[in-house]
């Protein structure tokens, strides 16, 4: 037997382990079989290419929990260890590295932001337990080996008479961490950590039922028998050649990934590179709502098949957190800060070629299948919206596939939305008129007189349009996107017709002074306006620029900095309309009034503006009137 000290200038190196990552303890189960892992491909690496002369079979990875002896077995078949390897790889390098992890990060750890999933390795296995016991087995001809630690720098070594090769682990669990005796809790992080690594690793044993035998009887029950329950899919989709998988194969994977989702994914993107960094993964798009903070964090971050993380900000591009799936890259330095992690230049490629994948992808989809494309649009808008707001290249290439509804159901590219609306949609400085919707239901009466001259009117309604449309009227000459109740149609559009007024302009300067007796009080600005005798008479607008500074306030956070904005309206009145004329003629001054009360309540029920008290005397109101 030897004994030693292991050579660390830290006195006591474990109780420092413990406190350091002490919401972080769980991940000794995945540093070690991390462990079993390696010792396992690296055995079969060795068999492959002949240097190792053992036949390599089909090794697995046990973890068995010993509830009554409080202690946990992790057993691999791997390459084992000889006493000489015992020495150096764990007293020597795994303690050097414990120190040095120390050392670099006793700061740093204090940082919020600090990802929190270090490769701590062996040493980690202190963070459980208050003695370590490794039995090895080498595939070279060398006696077993027998290591012990009790969480102070001494160790011991003996011989072992374990005759299989490979690696026992055997932690003798501390009083404070017993929760990691318990059954469920173990599966719950092979599951959460090991669920697609590439080594089966078997935790128990479960019941499978067999086939009846032939000739069985009818009430006889089928034969059963207990097999070995593996935790994990050793080969993931993502580690699959594109070629090789079906859509079907994509969807399983969901499904595996995402047992509780039962929807499909809309499509996938799957994700393969190793040069200039290496990097993985299948990427789906989800169906999406409109609200953008509720589905991020959904997108796993793996390394050689250990999971990471779930949180991948930084590494993805922020619209894209919405997606789900998987990434996979060694190249992710992950023992830095968030914001470390965003200037850092492997991750920046990392992210530009995500964006390219997404972009390439969705332009493939709309160039194939336009029609599916449509229908899916208004699943997927908020990503693509979101991106070309916020990456610039991104933008650029959503060109080709972003897509402008009607509310009629029709989709048009910006560039066919341009070559439909350039001869009949522009202004008086020959801009291009986009007229949209945010809402087809409230902005129903505004739509419809669109439609009726026979305008094209989109419906947008993410709730970072506003943003957008500023975004492209900067980008696009001569291009203007004006709201269907912020003017009078005839004001946004120029007219080729003009209609011409019936009034003359006395007559029209006594209306005015009739109109603003009753509603200067109330808060419009009165226009009179010579419009089609269909129109209705009265219209409540309000202006695009005002609203929409409104609206950016309220989904920017206050960038604008302009505190609370008030609301602006105006009343256009249409003075060829045959009721505004009945108005102008109303001999009394009582009827007249009632009958402008009454015209302006129906505008501001047309826009959604008569509520409460109002809209109950008006209703009463009404009734009197139709007795
Ligand atoms: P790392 O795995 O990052 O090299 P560790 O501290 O986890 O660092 O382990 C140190 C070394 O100990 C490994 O590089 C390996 O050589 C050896 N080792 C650890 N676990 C095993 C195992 N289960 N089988 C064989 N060798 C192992």
């Amino acid at each position: 037997m030897a004994t030693g000290k292991i050579n660390v200038s830290v006195e006591n190196i474990f109780p420092l382990i413990k406190k350091f990552l002490y919401s972080d303890h769980e991940i000794f189960l995945r540093e070690l079989i991390s462990n079993a892992t390696d010792a396992t491909l690296k055995l079969k690496h060795l068999t492959s290419i002949g240097e190792a002369k053992v036949e390599y079979g089909n090794p697995i990875i046990e973890v068995k929990v010993d509830k009554e002896n409080k202690r946990i077995h992790i057993i691999d078949q791997g390459i084992g260890m000889t006493e000489e390897e015992v020495k150096k790889y764990i007293n020597e390098v795994a303690f050097s590295g414990a120190e040095e992890f120390l050392d670099k990060y006793k700061d740093a750890g204090k940082e919020a932001g600090i990802i929190g999933h270090f490769g701590l390795g062996f040493y980690s296995a202190f963070m459980v337990a208050e003695k370590v016991e490794i039995i090895s087995k080498s595939y070279q001809d060398a006696p077993a080996v027998h290591w012990t630690c009790d969480g102070s720098p001494e160790f011991t070594i003996t011989e072992s008479d374990k005759a299989e090769r490979g690696t026992e682990i055997i932690l003798h669990v501390a009083q404070d961490s017993t929760e990691f005796l318990d059954d469920s809790k173990i599966r719950g992080l092979l599951v959460k950590y090991n669920k697609f690594m590439p080594i089966p690793i078997k935790f128990g044993t479960k019941t499978e039922t067999l086939p009846k035998p032939e000739g069985a009887k009818e009430d006889e029950p089928a034969p059963t028998q207990e097999v070995d329950n593996i935790i994990n899919n050793p080969n993931p989709a993502w580690t699959k050649q594109p070629a090789d998988l079906k859509d079907e194969d994509y969807k399983q994977f969901y499904r595996e990934l995402y047992p509780m989702q039962f929807e499909e994914p809309l499509f996938h993107i799957h994700l393969n590179v190793d040069y200039p960094f290496n990097l993985t993964g299948i990427l789906y798009f989800p169906k999406l709502t409109n609200d953008l903070n509720i589905q991020k964090d959904r997108i796993q971050l793996y390394q050689n098949q250990v999971f990471v993380t779930d949180n991948v900000e930084g590494i993805v591009p922020e619209f894209l957190t919405m997606l789900r799936g998987v990434i996979d890259s060694p190249d992710i330095p992950l023992n830095v800060s968030r914001s470390y992690l965003q200037a850092d230049g492997a991750v920046k490629k990392i992210s530009s070629y995500i964006t390219r994948k997404v972009a390439d992808k969705l332009s493939s989809l709309f160039k194939n299948n336009r029609e599916d494309f449509e229908k899916k649009w208004n699943d997927i808008k908020v990503v693509i919206e979101y991106g070309m707001l916020s990456e610039e290249k991104f933008f650029e290439k959503a060109e080709s596939f972003a897509l402008y509804p009607t509310v009629d159901g029709k989709y048009y590219t910006f560039e066919e939305l341009e070559a439909k609306l350039k001869d009949n949609q522009t202004d008086k400085d020959d801009k291009l008129v986009v007229l949209y919707a945010s809402d087809t239901e409230a902005q129903h009466s505004y739509i419809d007189a669109a439609k009726a001259k026979g305008y094209e009117v989109l419906l947008m309604d993410s709730p970072i349009v506003p943003h957008l449309l500023q975004k492209l009227e900067t980008t696009k000459e001569k291009l203007s996107f004006v709201r269907v109740d912020a003017d009078h149609i005839d004001n946004l559009i120029k007219k080729k017709d003009t209609a011409i007024s019936k009034l003359s302009e006395e007559e029209k300067e006594q209306l005015k002074t009739e109109l603003e007796e009753v509603i200067s009080s109330k808060g419009y600005t009165i226009q009179l306006e010579a419009m089609d005798s269909q129109a209705s008479p009265f219209i409540i607008t309000e202006p695009e620029f005002m609203r929409r500074m409104k609206e950016m306030q309220r989904t920017g956070g206050g960038m604008f900095g302009m505190g609370n904005m008030p609301d602006m309206y105006n009343l256009i009145v249409n003075t060829n309309h045959e009721l505004v004329g009945e108005i102008l003629n109303t001999k009394t001054a009582k009827k007249r009034e009632r009958l402008i009360n009454q015209s302006l309540d129906l505008a501001r029920l047309s826009k959604g503006l008569l509520k409460g008290e109002e809209l109950t005397k008006f209703i009463a109101r009404s009734y009197e009137m139709i007795k």
